[in-house]
């Protein structure tokens, strides 16, 4: 085990003026980088900020929240990365459940601010209210006292999507990270790798790969709002290497104009983790995108990660792949047991790399926890899958996704799968409606294909006439767009909640 911070010292040494974080015209090299993180960390302490101690940033993505970052965690502080893209109320709860010593904001924060109530605020570009960053830091050349950091000390503080209810503080040790940097290994990276980060800098999904590229010495280029368009223009431009993409970024970017014409030839391995990834999509990736691609399935909490190299497998397309190495990822019921082989349950996982818990919420945690016949510590997902006679795990849906109708239980991927296939669906969600007569009722959401002409009402009787009886949609709805978390995750709980009674 080595801490972060003595990691990029390493490779500040041996390539100084190697750029480190790049963002539009702004190159910070790692010398640059490493002498930053250092006055930040030398701040902090100034301030009395100690080692386990949290700060907080709600900031765009930008060079300088990178440093910011990187900076604390070389004083043994915790940092939790808040999404701006949030209610106030829920920023606020954020910011109480983490307790910051300071809070580094910038112009987008500023909806959320609620006058004397935060700690101490840093502004980093002087639109939002606090101490200008420049007069926090200490003087140039200022270092911090050396602290000695172990495997189990805390590294981030990640709030979790939101996807099914109000986000949860995951307290992520130094180990969990290490051990994904561990895991870089096998992807290529090197002080020569060029990595574009387009997904904010608070989301785990962004983490798994930020602090590899940057751990190997190479360079990362920050993007703080994805657009196809540019993301291909910087992708040609700086030879970029590897990237983490969510499955709809894939979508937008293999469906954009330009996609052919660039030249992405320096590429050697792509991610995507966060959402499905539909097969067809990951076959067109792989078919048109030079380099490997690797999906990850797994949560913010740990748990138990599975992965596809899908370059490696591409008849297991249709699978988030085998348990990572050292991962155990086992199968229950709503009982609590184990499944037989070849059956579908609930996803629970264990790893070298896990949550400590959720922060200030021991019940939370326990609900998320199962316990082995052998008194092993899993984290339950959530999620139901079965393993195929090779190993590898299908996902089927959440289980609060899962509909049941009339007694039957219907999985909205299966309707989604089959919607896919018809030429009028761009992207399609299915949720569950409340209905008097089954309990509950499925209903269709499609993002269209651009000028296709067939109606909403032909596309239901299409899908009706291809499953069984129970499975018929009530109803199917055009929209223009899906409601997506920041981190392109469907927001079926808000598609739920917004459909009011049945049109049929
Ligand atoms: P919350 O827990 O607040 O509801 P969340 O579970 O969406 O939010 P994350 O920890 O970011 O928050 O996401 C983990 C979940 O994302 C998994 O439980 C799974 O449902 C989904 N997921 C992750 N990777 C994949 C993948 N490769 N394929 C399909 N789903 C995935
Ligand atoms: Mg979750």
């Amino acid at each position: 085990f080595r801490p972060i911070g003595e990691l990029l010292r390493e490779q500040a040494a041996a390539h100084p003026h190697q750029p480190a974080l790049v963002q539009d015209g702004e190159r910070l090299s790692w010398g640059a980088l490493d002498a930053l993180m250092d006055r930040v960390a030398a701040s902090l302490q100034r301030d009395g900020v100690r080692p386990g101690e949290v700060i907080a940033l709600c900031a765009a993505t930008s060079v300088l929240q990178a440093a910011i970052f990187l900076g604390a965690l070389r004083a043994g502080v915790v940092v939790a990365p808040l999404a701006a893209s949030v209610t106030p109320e829920s920023f606020a709860s954020m910011v109480r459940d983490a307790a910051p010593r300071r809070l580094f904001v910038d112009a987008q924060a500023v909806p959320l601010l609620r006058p004397g109530e935060h700690p101490a605020l840093v502004s980093l570009d002087g639109l939002a209210p606090g101490q200008a960053f420049g007069e926090w830091l200490a003087p140039e050349g200022s270092r911090p006292e050396p602290v000695r950091i172990a495997p189990e000390d805390a590294f981030n503080i990640i709030y979790s999507s939101g996807t099914t209810g109000t986000p949860k503080g995951i307290v992520q040790p130094h180990g969990m990270r290490f051990s994904h940097i561990q895991r870089g290994l096998a992807y290529g990276w090197t002080p020569e790798s060029v990595a574009l980060v387009s997904t904010p800098l608070y989301s785990n999904t962004t983490l798994v790969v930020f602090f590899p590229a940057l751990a190997f010495g190479g360079t990362v280029h920050l993007m703080a709002k994805f657009d196809a368009g540019r993301w291909l223009e910087i992708a040609e431009r700086e030879r970029v290497t590897h990237a983490m993409l969510v499955p709809v970024q894939y979508r937008r970017l293999l469906s954009h104009p330009d996609f052919g014409a660039r030249d992405l030839s320096a590429f050697r391995m792509k991610f995507s983790t966060s959402a499905p990834f539909d097969a067809a999509l990951k076959a067109e990736a792989l078919r048109r995108w030079p380099g490997g691609l690797v999906e990850f399935y797994g949560m913010t909490e740990g748990g138990g990660t599975c992965l596809l190299e899908a370059h490696l497998h591409p008849d297991k397309l249709h699978t988030v792949g085998r348990p990572a190495a050292g991962h155990d990822i086992r199968l229950i019921d709503d009982a609590g047991r184990e499944v037989a082989p070849g059956e579908a349950g609930e996803v629970v996982g264990r790893s070298p790399g896990m949550m400590s818990g959720y922060h200030g919420q021991p019940e939370k945690t326990r609900e998320a926890e199962w316990y082995s016949p052998e008194g092993l510590r899993f984290i339950r997902t959530g999620d139901i899958g079965r393993f195929d006679a090779d190993g590898f795990l299908v996902l089927s849906d959440r289980k609060k996704d899962m509909i049941i109708s009339g007694g039957f239980n219907i999985y909205p991927s299966d309707l989604e799968a089959q919607l896919r296939e018809h030429l009028a669906v761009h992207e399609v969600a299915v949720v569950g409606v409340p209905s008097l007569e089954w309990g509950e009722t499925p209903v269709a959401f499609v993002e269209r294909r651009a000028g296709d002409p067939t109606s909403a009402a032909e596309l239901r009787e299409w899908l009706n006439a291809r499953v069984g009886k129970t499975q018929r949609l009530a109803d199917l709805r055009f929209v223009d767009e899906l409601p997506r978390s920041a981190i392109g995750k469907v927001l079926k709980r808000e598609l739920r909640e917004g459909y009011g009674p049945p049109a049929i």
